[in-house]
């Protein structure tokens, strides 16, 4: 997908309506359409970005600002109890709009919001570190890769 047949670049745009919440230079918060709970805002880069991998440091530095904001606002402004910041990278992590966003979702006491998260088990501790291991090996000092 590029950026001329994407919704959420269209949205910054202006070609498409939405409900914004607040806006700067670099960073886009609008009500999602399809929310998880009443409240349910997305934060975008106005610059298209497919996933958090493709995305440079100052552009997520910028958004996680606004989901700081976007979260505190919903907490005073809604009497949030919480917040959830959710974000998925890739359709096989569920990703369906290819355009970088995080999910902020207000939570209430037993309002019954489900994420199925499910925990599974290492088969012990050796294995965990496996994990780790490939992991941690694709670190470099001051090498975020973009
Ligand atoms: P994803 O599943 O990619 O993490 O989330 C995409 C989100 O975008 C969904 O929560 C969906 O409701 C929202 N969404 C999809 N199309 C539109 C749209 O045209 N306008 C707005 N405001 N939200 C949208
Ligand atoms: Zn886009």
């Amino acid at each position: 997908m590029t950026e001329t047949d994407c919704i959420f670049c269209k949205i910054i745009a202006g070609e498409l309506p939405s409900t914004k919440i607040y806006e700067n230079d670099t960073t886009l918060a609008f009500m999602d359409i399809g929310p998880i709970a009443k409240g349910h805002v997305l934060v975008v880069p106005k610059k298209h970005r497919e996933m958090i991998t493709d995305t440079e440091p100052e552009i997520l530095a910028g958004i996680m600002t606004v989901t700081k904001m976007v979260s505190q606002a919903q907490i005073d402004g809604m009497n949030a109890d919480g917040v959830n910041i959710t974000q998925a990278n890739g359709a096989v992590a569920g990703q369906v709009v290819p355009h970088l966003h995080f999910h902020v979702i207000p939570r209430f006491k037993d309002d019954g919001v489900d994420f199925n998260w499910q925990a599974q088990n290492y088969s012990d501790n050796e294995e965990m570190i496996e994990f780790a291991e490939k992991i941690k090996k694709e670190f470099r000092q001051n090498d975020l890769k973009r």
